[in-house]
């Protein structure tokens, strides 16, 4: 087939170019203001492929200052968006530990000790600390609240009706075309395959999609992103090594609860001091919170399911809880190398925007707002290109697009970030110091450390539980658990002594039972698995198997042969297993031994 533009994705990224292209490709009295070349006397033929089996199936936590939504939508806070509120509250805590369990570094041991032997004179309540302001970098107090499945759904729906551009949902892209270093179209996924992708009933191979440009915004994971970051290198300096797993609940709060539309509380310190965590009030007392369990949280066991119920259990946030029911449930990873993860942005027949290409600002924590403006100025770029019937060259698209970003806002803000966060690198304590140097000085001053590829930071078993558990306890337990086919960090947890989780069917729920009542999880047959151990043999040497201990799904498990086993139908397509591996990949040093290739399914919740 071919179109003249064709799109890797819609999230917010593809969602801003959509909306700005669409609504300038027609003029009024319905002539094309310039004509296709695949269909001439129409406008631009322009299609965009999303993964996902609805539009609205994405995962975010979603407060934002919507800078540049409100660009493309003036009248924001009146179009009655489902679950929008304006932020009307913020707080930032540093929550205490109030079970004794999390690993503390002695420096956070005497900073807690200090805080709980002054608490009477400070903002103190519940274990936590409240700061007595929000640094004006982290405000988002013009801002506004979303639910990131509502908000894409809105958005979509208004795409669409323009009538200007397609988007198929359900639809995986599985890679570029490239030919001469040019991106020529997509090829979209082999459907009736078994699981390794060879052919079986109903074959059908995946159809070629032609187009003059390639819009990539296939998020942080991406494998397209991947592919091309593959086949044409990133810029001299640049990698993608600094990652977090999201993991959100949306919640109804119980009928009495005191917090109002548009609060927005943002934590640190708890469960563990790497761990951050946020919650966000929709209206009609609906909640969406969660945390981000980063990949400088050097553990071999970091699971995000069972602290994120710590976190939640935590007497300052369980106030605001108790009594509330699971609505939702979802995980996604976070592309937090920002600016320094950039990949080059254009090149012939291909431009990248999004998350994908750098635009998330880890330290104003925001990216939905700088993936759409990459969208739009991606659009205005196009527009312009097409206007002046010029092609879409590298040199073409870096005068267009890539100048047009270089000037603006996202860039500006993006370099202030940049090296925000080096200073997690050595220890919690200097990373905020780190964050709130970049801060205050406008990213002249940072802690700078280039951090380490993931697999160099993940320590054996036996060192991260040294002098809390010994390594005979911890071979025991690994049998137990390999026997069960279970992974590990559960029985770890209880053993360095977090208390059990004192499940009650609503909001306490199992792992399992989250992901049929939160999540919904469904995968279609026909597909090949779109997780991979590339080198078996690294699996069966691994001592951490980080894979099994991180999956937001309970989607892989130990196997019986030293290799993990991957359930396609469990799997949430969050993509921490592509960056939560311990062996680092022979063929390049900068990837580990999973690959995370494009797939089906995944959750089917239109609420987070
Ligand atoms: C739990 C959590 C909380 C967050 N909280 C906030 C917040 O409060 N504020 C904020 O501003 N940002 C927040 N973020 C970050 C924000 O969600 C991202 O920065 C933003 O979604 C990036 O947008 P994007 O369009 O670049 O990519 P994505 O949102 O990742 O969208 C990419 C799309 O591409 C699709 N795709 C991927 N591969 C393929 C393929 N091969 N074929 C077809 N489609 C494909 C995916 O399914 C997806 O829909 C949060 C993120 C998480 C995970
Ligand atoms: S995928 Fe990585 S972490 Fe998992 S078992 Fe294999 S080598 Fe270890
Ligand atoms: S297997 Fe699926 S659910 Fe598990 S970590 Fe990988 S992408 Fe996430």
């Amino acid at each position: 087939m071919d179109v003249d533009i064709v799109c890797v994705g819609f999230g917010p990224a593809t969602a801003g170019f959509l909306t700005t292209l669409s609504r300038q490709l027609v003029n009024t009295d319905g002539t094309p203001v310039v004509q296709s070349n695949v269909l001439p006397g129409m406008p631009p033929q322009v299609v965009c492929y999303e993964r996902a089996d609805d539009i609205c199936f994405g995962v975010s936590g979603v407060v934002t200052r919507a800078r540049a939504l409100r660009e493309s939508f003036p009248e924001l806070e009146k179009a009655g968006i489902p679950m929008s509120a304006a932020v009307s509250e913020e707080r930032v805590l540093y929550l205490l530990d109030p079970a004794g369990a999390s690993r503390r570094s002695t420096v956070l041991r005497m900073v807690d000790a200090v805080i709980r032997a002054t608490k009477f004179a400070l903002p103190f309540e519940n274990h936590a600390l409240s700061l007595p302001w929000t640094p004006a970098f982290l405000h988002k107090c013009d801002g506004m609240i979303f639910s990131m499945g509502q908000l894409m759904q809105w958005v979509g729906t208004q795409v669409q009706g323009s009538g200007a551009v397609q988007i198929w949902p359900g639809t995986p892209v599985s890679q570029a075309i490239i030919e001469e270093n040019k991106v020529i179209g997509v090829r979209l996924l082999d459907q009736g395959v078994d699981q390794k992708g060879n052919p079986a009933d109903g074959f059908t191979p995946g159809m070629d999609v032609r187009a003059a440009l390639t819009v990539v915004g296939d998020g942080p994971v991406g494998a397209i992103g991947q592919q091309l970051d593959t086949h044409f290198g990133l810029p001299n300096g640049n990698h993608v090594r600094d990652w977090a797993i999201g993991m959100k609940f949306v919640v109804d709060l119980a009928q009495d609860t005191p917090l109002k539309p548009g609060t927005v509380l943002h934590t640190f310190g708890y469960p563990e001091p790497e761990i951050f965590g946020f919650l966000y009030v929709h209206p009609d007392r609906v909640a969406s919170l969660g945390i981000f369990v980063p990949s400088w949280f050097d553990s071999p066991a970091r699971t995000a399911y069972r602290y994120l119920q710590h976190w939640m259990l935590h007497p300052y946030l369980w106030r605001y809880l108790k009594g509330g029911k699971l609505r939702s449930w979802g995980a996604k990873t976070l592309g937090e190398s920002g600016r320094r993860g950039e990949p080059y942005l254009a090149g012939n027949g291909y431009a990248r925007i999004g998350e994908g290409s750098g635009t998330t600002n880890v330290l104003t924590g925001s990216g939905v707002d700088e993936a759409w403006a990459s969208g739009t100025q991606l659009a205005e770029a196009v527009l312009d290109l097409l206007k002046a019937k010029k092609t879409f060259t590298k040199q073409n698209l870096d005068e267009a697009y890539v100048k047009r970003r270089r000037s603006s806002w996202l860039e500006k803000e993006s370099v202030v970030a940049e090296k925000s966060r080096d200073g997690f690198q050595r220890g919690v304590a200097t990373g905020m110091l780190g964050m709130a140097l970049a801060g205050f000085t406008k990213g002249r001053i940072t802690l700078a450390r280039e951090p380490a590829q993931p697999w160099k930071r993940i320590p054996s078993l036996e060192d991260y539980y040294s002098g809390r558990i010994c390594p005979k306890d911890l071979a025991e337990l690994r049998e137990e658990c390999k026997a069960k086919n279970i992974s590990l960090h559960a029985a770890l947890m209880d053993r360095v002594g977090w208390p059990a989780i004192p499940f009650d069917g609503q909001l306490l729920v199992s792992h399992q039972d989250a992901l049929l009542m939160g999540g919904k999880v469904q995968a279609q047959h026909g597909y090949a698995d779109h997780i991979v151990f590339q080198h078996p043999e690294l699996c069966q040497r691994c001592g951490a198997r980080l894979c099994i201990e991180a999956c937001s799904g309970q989607a892989i498990t130990p196997g019986q042969t030293g290799v993990p086993v991957f359930d396609r139908e469990k799997c949430v397509h969050c993509g921490a297993c592509l960056w939560n591996c311990s062996q680092v990949n022979p063929e390049d040093p900068d990837r580990m031994n999973i690959a995370f290739r494009a797939g089906t399914g995944g959750l089917h919740s239109a609420e987070n």
